[in-house]
């Protein structure tokens, strides 16, 4: 079979290399320069560090199977957590349960509600028995106002600005399963990060389609699926000199956002339904070089609403200092609607603007600290998933003969993530067998 794959991201990096190794004739049409999409990487001095923090849970069953397959498994590096909150003016560590049971921040009794709430949704199986309410209502109506508004309203506003009060209750249940897993038996969260980072996996991945015969176009944009029949044509492409072209495929998948797939093709009125009720957040992501260390977490939670970002993730804090020339890395993370100033605004506003309340995280931060600066700015970066979502959500296989369809808004009830694009891979790669 002829397959054209829309996307060189984990999700068509997975696919093309399944499809390819089973002897189709795959080819990968890339928009952006590089691979690895929201999973890539930029250099820092002779470092390559994702663009967007990144690391993998206990849960990962599909990625860590991939890389031990690609016989990567040695590159997979566990290491311990830190995670808190700065809140009221304070930093407060939120590591171990026992951490939470120390949390001054809140009454004795809202902290032993916080402890069991956690332990009632791991121990849930059936996530559709709260399916159908948001994540606001079931965590307000479970904690007083007070641990409401310093715990939970941030970290709803932070993550999903205007639609905040949209996201089903399902994410929050798959946010606890997964950090929940990942605590060794003493309660320690463990995580993964890849020796040399991500890119190992993506390189290793390009070079294995290539290896297969398949073929990876960066800076080739698909503009328009063509069908006849409702059957899959061919696809129109344009590239980086504006030249265009249409080839023949016999299946298209396409990995890219539901916004970008609605222009490709007129799809089933049903289906563009089910695609417009997914909003998107975007992501503005700065990574710091610094010459000291902000905090001693990894993890650092903003629960403040007048802060104008939502956490600090120093990677340094989880991966030693020692692997990137003893300098201290940190990202500094937000997520905006995608009409939000903020995206407009350049690093050195940006950083104007940040200052004053990194001062506050650590009042001798200074921005002489910085050594080195990076900054990406990430569209469709976190879908906002609905109440109610397995009844709407789009299959893997659509309604026309030979496109799929597999993107992060296609993942639930767990929240997007790398493992979960692996997944995407490997399941459109089954069904493309099984028919
Ligand atoms: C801030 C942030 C932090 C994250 N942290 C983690 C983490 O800690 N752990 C984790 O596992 N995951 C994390 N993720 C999520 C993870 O990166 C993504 O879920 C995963 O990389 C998505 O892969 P994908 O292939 O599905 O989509 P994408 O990476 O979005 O790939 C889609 C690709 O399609 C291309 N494309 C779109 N339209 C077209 C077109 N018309 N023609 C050609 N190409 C096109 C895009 O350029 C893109 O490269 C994070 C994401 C963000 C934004």
């Amino acid at each position: 079979m002829k397959i054209c794959i829309i996307g060189a991201g984990i999700a068509g990096l997975s696919a093309a290399y399944n499809l390819s190794k089973i002897g189709h004739e795959v080819s990968i049409y890339e928009s952006s320069p590089f691979a690895g999409g929201q999973a890539s990487t930029i250099k820092i001095d002779d470092f390559e560090i994702e663009k967007a923090y990144h690391h993998l849970f206990v849960t990962d069953k599909a990625i860590l199977n991939l890389y031990k397959e690609l016989g990567m498994s040695k590159d997979l590096k566990w290491y311990k957590s830190s995670v808190a909150t700065y809140s009221e003016g304070k930093v407060w560590k939120t590591t171990s349960p026992f951490d939470l049971l120390m949390l001054s921040l809140i009454p004795f009794k809202e902290r032993i509600k916080l402890i069991l709430l956690s332990l009632r949704l791991k121990l849930l199986r059936n996530w559709k028995k709260i399916e159908n309410i948001t994540a606001y209502d079931w965590l307000s109506n479970k904690v007083s106002k007070r641990t409401f508004e310093i715990i939970f309203r941030p970290l709803l506003y932070g993550k999903f600005g205007e639609f905040y009060k949209n996201i089903g209750m399902p994410w929050f249940w798959a946010k606890i399963q997964t950090r929940v897993s990942s605590r060794n038996y003493k309660f320690q969260e463990i995580l993964c990060y890849p020796n040399g980072s991500f890119s190992k996996l993506i390189s290793k991945l390009e070079k294995e389609i290539k290896k297969n015969n398949g073929n990876i176009h960066f800076e080739h944009k698909v503009t328009k699926i063509i069908t006849k029949d409702n059957s899959v044509e061919s696809v129109d492409i344009i590239d980086n000199k504006s030249s265009k072209k249409n080839v023949k495929y016999d299946i298209v998948i396409s990995t890219a956002p539901y916004q970008v797939l609605d222009k490709l093709i007129d799809l089933d009125q049903n289906i563009k339904n089910s695609m417009n009720k997914v909003e998107y957040m975007s992501a503005i992501v700065m990574i710091l070089t610094l010459n000291n260390s902000l905090s001693e977490y990894y993890w650092l939670s903003i629960a403040e609403n007048n802060f104008p970002f939502l956490g600090i993730i120093e990677h340094t804090n989880l991966i030693p200092k020692e692997k990137y020339a003893d300098n201290n890395i940190l990202y500094i993370t937000n997520y905006v609607e995608n009409d939000n100033k903020l995206l407009k605004y350049s690093y050195e506003e940006l950083i104007d603007i940040y200052t004053p309340y990194l001062k506050k995280i650590n009042n001798k931060f200074d921005k002489d600290w910085i050594l080195e600066h990076k900054f990406n700015k990430i569209n469709y970066a976190q879908p906002i998933i609905p109440v109610n979502y397995s009844k709407i959500k789009i299959p893997l296989k659509l309604s026309i003969n030979g496109l799929y369809s597999g993107n992060t808004a296609q993942i639930y009830p767990e929240d997007r993530g790398t493992n979960y694009a692996v997944d995407l891979g490997n399941k459109i790669t089954n069904l493309i067998i099984k028919s």
